[in-house]
């Protein structure tokens, strides 16, 4: 069976051929210090972040967009794929692999031995931002420029694209973890309060937002309450937060989003962009989420910014549709390097 994986910085997701996404799991592993043997991976590892006895570590094998822990990227690949595909059928399995532009020579090559060792018999690589345009259906092959912005866990990745191949991309190390750690300092300085980031990633996603929305002024209304350890006494504390002061605290990594995609702009050549200022941005991944990102950069940059359908599966759709179609995607897959 041929399939797809979004190996992201958050989650993983596989696609299989004719099937669609059989598994989306939280990109975590959880192994017992000294052995590095994996107790848990995925859902069930992600559960034990921050609430782990001191002889297990959960570790996010990918956090920042670079493979961080090769043995433990590799177990959890193994482990998704045991999980998504019968053992009798994975010999014959073809992989589409994603991959963040910005990996090197030796991560590319870490990936294709973990899919090999996982039981694929051929590996393509395919760079992120491109799964995640041909994922949010934009029209990769067309002699036209699209832009794409996929806010990962541990990156975003910016990219234009026009017949098939990236023109123009940015690849910086500030995603959904950022925005988390921009939330713990917040409550930390103001508040007093330390917080974990499994808390941080809850109040991102209750009440976080990067700009107003017309519409939604009932919103900016509500609160939050995290539950912490006062800084000084060390007692536990509670705290009610509000989506302004949040939306204070998430400023600095929402810039940091918006210069990345002003560059990508100027680099572009100019008729791409004037094809991007015509068709808009599209934005994809987890981050697309938070509320007012699409009209704060809109109103930054001049150009209309769309958030993708399912941003959180577009990357693996688009390794799904090269996994449906090889023949027709081959060039966008011809560059991968593949082993037989
Ligand atoms: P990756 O591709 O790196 O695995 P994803 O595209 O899966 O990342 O996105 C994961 C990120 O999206 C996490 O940081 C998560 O907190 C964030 N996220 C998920 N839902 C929301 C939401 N509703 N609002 C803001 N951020 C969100
Ligand atoms: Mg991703």
């Amino acid at each position: 069976m041929d399939i797809g994986i979004d190996l992201g910085t958050a989650n993983t997701l596989l696609y299989a051929r004719g099937q669609g996404i059989v598994l989306n799991e939280p990109s975590v592993v959880a192994v017992q210090e000294g052995s590095r043997h994996a107790l848990a991976v995925g859902t069930e590892a992600k559960e034990t972040i921050g609430r782990t006895p001191g002889s297990i570590t959960a570790i996010r094998p990918l956090r920042d967009g670079v493979i961080s822990d090769y043995e433990a990227a590799e177990e959890m690949i193994r482990h998704f794929v045991r999980k998504a595909v019968p053992g009798r059928r994975r010999p014959r399995t073809r992989m589409v692999v994603c991959v963040p532009s910005g990996v090197t020579q030796v991560e590319r090559r870490a990936i294709v031995h973990a899919s090999l060792s996982a039981g694929a018999r051929a590996v393509h690589l395919i760079e992120e931002p491109m799964a995640a345009a041909i994922g949010a259906g934009l029209p990769v092959s067309d002699p036209r420029g699209s832009m794409v912005v996929d806010i990962g866990g541990g990156t975003t990745e910016v990219a234009v694209i026009s017949l098939g191949g990236i023109v123009t991309a940015q690849s910086l190390r500030v995603g959904g973890d950022r925005l988390d750690a921009a939330i713990t300092d917040f409550v930390r300085k103001e508040h007093s309060l330390l917080i974990g980031e499994r808390t941080a990633e809850d109040v991102k996603v209750a009440i976080g937002t990067a700009w107003p929305v017309p519409g939604e002024e009932e919103r900016e209304g509500r609160t939050f309450t995290v539950r912490g350890r006062e800084k000084v006494s060390g007692l536990p504390r509670t705290v009610e937060l509000t989506v302004p002061e949040v939306r204070a605290a998430l400023d600095e990594p929402v810039e940091a989003i918006i210069a990345a995609v002003r560059v990508t702009l100027e680099e572009c050549p100019p008729e791409l962009s004037g094809d991007v200022m015509e068709h808009g941005i599209v934005l994809t991944g987890g981050g697309a989420l938070l509320p007012g990102l699409d009209l704060r950069m809109a109103s930054a940059t001049g150009i209309p910014v769309f958030v993708a359908d399912e941003p959180l599966d577009c990357v693996a759709l688009g390794s799904g549709r090269c996994v449906e179609d090889f023949d027709g995607l081959q060039r966008v897959l011809g560059k991968a390097e593949t082993v037989r």
